[in-house]
């Protein structure tokens, strides 16, 4: 399988080396040139699989040879060691939960699968590689759980200052070792345009090995592909069509839907939710795509102005306005309606983490307005307890932290902070 640039004018590569430069030469996301399409035979017997072998049977299409099957293997047992179970919150509606792993948001399966095929490629290189991630809250600490302590590789973690949840800075800044925590006196926004700058530095990466940990890498991308899969495995047996939404930033979660659907998952329509920040499904109602500047909401990890991926989602569907809206349905909301479903989901019993409200809303919002007799799966992306202070405030009381989260708050923070001038950045890392 080769992969080629979004911005088309890159060669097309082999996937070590996109996984190990990140960003094609020309700034463009890589992409397969073909996508594999999985047999009938895969989906009848689907539910009689585990998650790590439905993970292992999508991986091996999309890869290959590339990589030998028992590492592929292993690499996905790792990554899937914890359960991603779909909750039934209301009739019809079902919660994906896939903030069971290590730091708790979907981030940790994305991480965890790159982070290992990343020190397989490496492994015979003997200049140190640096990781460069730029996060709006959960991607860094996900990225730094999947490399700690990985020989040759190390880690810079670039966040907004004062604008991740207090639990989230804890878990960007207290693992020391390999992994260096900056604060940027900016935006994710200004992050990311920094972190894409180191990579794009043409004297910056004649000294260093550099690549990237966000979304925009593709090994990233291909895990996020799996649970859809997996949700489709669970249920199947509904007998509906599924719908899923997905709440968006960087769109990199939905993008691995769409490449799910493309490998030939039945996908009845994606529904993409944001809060403020809804550049893309104002291009959906308008087909004008304007970025702009983030602002600060409650579902602070989706505070995106430029999303990475939209130049994903425009290569799947040729650049056609049009067939983006046949496949995707576009929602933004307010962090007032983000608590309000907060509220009223707890009341029957299910606790929303933001982000899981803001999909919540999506998707109920979808189903009543196209009243498609459908299974619907919103994607929970983060455990409540990672937006403590934001869960606590809305719903009134005390949100248990669990164990996994509860060990960061003891350990120690280790921060280094920089002005929004990446000429300070590459400094950093040039050393
Ligand atoms: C990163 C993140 C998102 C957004 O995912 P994208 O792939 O950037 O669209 C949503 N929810 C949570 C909790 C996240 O950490």
């Amino acid at each position: 399988m080769q992969y080629y640039s979004t911005n088309k004018s890159a060669a097309t590569v082999r996937l070590p080396y996109a996984v190990l430069k990140g960003l094609a030469d020309d700034g463009g996301l890589y992409m397969p040139e073909s996508i594999p399409q999985l047999p009938a035979s895969f989906f009848e017997t689907i539910h009689t699989k585990t998650l790590p072998e439905i993970g292992y049977a999508v991986a091996s299409a999309l890869i290959g040879d590339e990589v030998p099957a028992d590492v592929l293997k292993k690499i996905v047992e790792e990554t899937l060691n914890f359960p991603i179970p779909a909750v039934r919150v209301e009739n019809d509606i079902y919660s994906l939960e896939l903030f069971h792993g290590p730091t708790m948001a979907f981030k940790d399966v994305g991480a965890r699968f790159m982070s290992r095929l990343m020190a397989y490629f490496n492994q015979n290189e003997s200049r140190e590689l640096k990781v460069i991630v730029a996060t709006s809250g959960d991607t860094g600490s996900a990225v730094a759980a999947g490399f700690y302590n990985v020989p040759g590789i190390k880690v810079y973690i670039l966040f907004p200052k004062g604008k991740v949840s207090p639990l989230q800075q804890k878990q960007l800044t207290t693992w020391g070792g390999n992994i260096t925590a900056i604060e940027i006196d900016g935006t994710f926004d200004d992050c990311q345009k920094m972190a894409k700058q180191a990579l794009g530095d043409a004297e910056l990466n004649k000294n260093n090995l550099l690549t990237s940990a966000n979304s925009i890498n593709i090994a990233r991308l291909i895990p996020q592909s799996f649970y859809y899969f997996w949700a489709f495995a669970q249920l199947r047996e509904k007998g509906k069509p599924l719908v899923f939404c997905v709440p968006s930033g960087n769109f990199g979660n939905i993008t691995g839907g769409l490449l799910a659907a493309a490998m030939g998952l039945p996908v009845h329509h994606f529904i993409a939710t944001t809060n403020a920040n809804d550049v893309v499904p104002e291009y959906l109602r308008t087909s004008v795509y304007k970025t702009r500047p983030s602002v600060q909401t409650i579902s602070n990890a989706m505070d995106v102005g430029n999303p990475s991926n939209y130049a994903r989602m425009c290569e799947l569907f040729d650049h056609n306005h049009q067939r983006f809206c046949e496949k995707i349905s576009g929602y933004a909301f307010s962090d007032e309606e983000t608590r309000k479903a907060m509220v009223s989901v707890k009341a029957q019993g299910y606790l929303l983490d933001p982000h899981g409200a803001v999909a919540y809303l999506g998707l109920k919002e979808y189903l009543r307005e196209s009243k498609a007799e459908a299974t619907g799966v919103f994607l929970e992306t983060a455990h409540p307890a990672k937006f403590r202070e934001v869960v606590e405030e809305t719903l009134g009381e005390a949100v248990e932290i669990p164990q996994q989260l509860q060990a960061f708050i003891a350990k120690q923070e280790q921060i280094i902070h920089l002005p929004n001038d990446y000429e300070q950045l590459k400094n950093m890392i040039d050393r």
